[in-house]
């Protein structure tokens, strides 16, 4: 089975989503297989976005998202990094498809709720960047 790691971003947890998002990943079958909320620093989040470190909104996106708690959560099933990706939406909540989590529920394309990994290799990092072995097994 493949796993994924999402986040609900500080957006939405001051929006009152946290049940809203992880029910449409549940509703496409996946499992919840590591879930928690954080509070992240400018560090911590510096560290997980670090792949983008060179990009202008680096600052401003490591900000927002260590603005407040975040829920951060490993998902399980088939296809599940793909299933995640199609039900966030495009980056930019404007160009996202109707029904998906960013069209939906987001107000802008810092500012857009969700994370996914985008490939199994940034997966696995993502998920052990967050998640101990007392928390999810390897
Ligand atoms: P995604 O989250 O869809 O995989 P990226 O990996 O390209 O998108 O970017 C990571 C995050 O950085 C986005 O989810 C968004 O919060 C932020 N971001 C991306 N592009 C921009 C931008 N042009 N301006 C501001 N923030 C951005
Ligand atoms: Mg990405």
């Amino acid at each position: 089975m493949e796993r994924t790691l999402s986040i609900v971003k500080p957006d939405g947890v001051r929006k009152n989503v946290i049940g809203d998002v992880i029910g449409r990943f549940e509703k496409q079958g996946l499992k919840v297989v590591a879930l928690k909320m954080a509070s992240l620093s400018k560090a911590e989040a510096e560290g997980f976005y670090a792949v983008h470190s060179a990009r202008p909104f680096f600052a401003s996106l490591t900000e927002f998202m260590s603005s407040g708690p975040v829920v951060l959560m490993a998902l399980s099933g088939e296809g599940a990094i793909k299933k995640v990706r199609d039900a966030m939406g495009a980056t930019d909540p404007a160009k996202a498809a109707p029904g998906t989590i960013r069209k939906d529920l987001a107000d802008s394309i810092e500012s857009n709720i969700v994370h996914g990994s985008d490939a199994p290799e940034t997966a696995a990092f993502e998920i052990g960047y967050f998640f101990n072995a007392l928390e999810i097994k390897r």
